[in-house]
C-alpha cells in the first residue's frame, strides 16, 4: 500500500464518545486546551531532554528545548509548536486514535458511573489532547520524531469520527499543532488574549514559551 496518499482511520468508538462530548458540551472553560497542549509539549521536550543523555543520534539535534505558540487573528488560527520527540506515523495512529492514556480513561470511566455531568468531568479529569476539539474546527498535528529515518507526517480530523494522516516534507523535530478555531472561538487567535492564559500557566511549565516570538 502507498503511504504518500492521505489515509484515512476512525477513531476508535470510546474516542468518538468522548470527542462528541467534548464538542457538544456547553463547559466554559474552553482555554484549558491550552494547558493541556502545552502540558504535552513540555512532556515531549522532558523526554528528549532524557533521550539526549543516552542517545547519540537525534534527528535535529541542534534544536532549542522550547516551546513557540504563535497566533494569527486574521487565519483564525493558534499554533503551538514544541521541539521534542515528536511521534512517528505509527504513534499518531497510537497516540491520538486510542484510548491508550491515563487522563481519557479515567473520564470515560467516570462518565460510565454516571454520577455527574458530563460538562463537569471535563474540568475534573482534563481530556487531554482531545479538549483542543472544544475550540477547534480543524486541527492538524505535524510531527517528526527523534528518530533520524522517520519521515514527518500530518494528522488531520475535524473531530467527527475520522482523521487522516499523510506525509509531510521539511518538518522539524517535534510535533506543531495547528487549530483553526470555531467562529465564536476567534478570542484564542489574539495575542493579548493567549499571553494572559500562558502567563497564568507558564509557572508550572519547566521550559521556555515564546508567543508570537516574545518570552512569555
Ligand atoms: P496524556 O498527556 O495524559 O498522555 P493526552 O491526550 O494529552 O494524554 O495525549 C495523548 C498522547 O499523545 C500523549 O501521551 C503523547 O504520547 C502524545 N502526544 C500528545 N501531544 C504530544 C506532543 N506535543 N509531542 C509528542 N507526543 C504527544
Ligand atoms: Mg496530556
Amino acid at each position: 500500500m502507498s503511504t504518500t496518499a492521505p489515509q484515512k482511520f476512525e477513531f476508535q468508538a470510546e474516542i468518538k464518545q468522548l470527542l462528541d462530548i467534548v464538542i457538544h458540551s456547553l463547559y466554559t472553560e474552553k482555554e484549558i486546551f491550552i494547558r493541556e497542549l502545552v502540558s504535552n509539549a513540555s512532556d515531549a521536550l522532558e523526554k528528549l531532554r532524557h533521550l539526549q543523555l543516552t542517545e547519540k543520534e537525534i534527528y535535529d539535534d541542534k534544536l532549542e528545548l522550547e516551546i513557540n505558540v504563535t497566533t494569527d487573528d486574521k487565519a483564525k488560527t493558534i499554533t503551538l509548536q514544541d521541539f521534542g520527540v515528536g511521534m512517528t506515523r505509527a504513534e499518531l495512529i497510537e497516540n491520538l486514535g486510542t484510548i491508550a492514556h491515563s487522563g481519557s480513561k479515567a473520564f470515560l470511566k467516570a462518565l460510565g458511573e454516571g454520577g455527574q455531568k458530563n460538562t463537569n468531568l471535563i474540568g475534573q479529569f482534563g481530556v487531554g489532547f482531545y479538549s483542543a476539539f472544544m475550540v477547534a474546527k480543524s486541527v492538524k498535528v505535524y510531527s517528526h520524531s527523534w528518530r533520524l529515518n522517520e519521515p514527518g507526517h500530518v494528522w488531520t480530523s475535524d473531530g467527527s469520527g475520522s482523521y487522516e494522516v499523510e506525509p509531510s516534507e521539511g518538518e522539524r523535530r517535534g510535533t506543531k499543532i495547528v487549530i483553526e478555531l470555531k467562529d465564536d472561538c476567534g478570542d484564542f487567535a489574539e495575542d493579548w488574549k493567549v499571553k494572559e492564559i500562558l502567563e497564568r500557566y507558564s509557572a508550572f511549565v519547566s521550559f521556555p514559551i515564546n508567543l508570537n516570538g516574545k518570552r512569555v
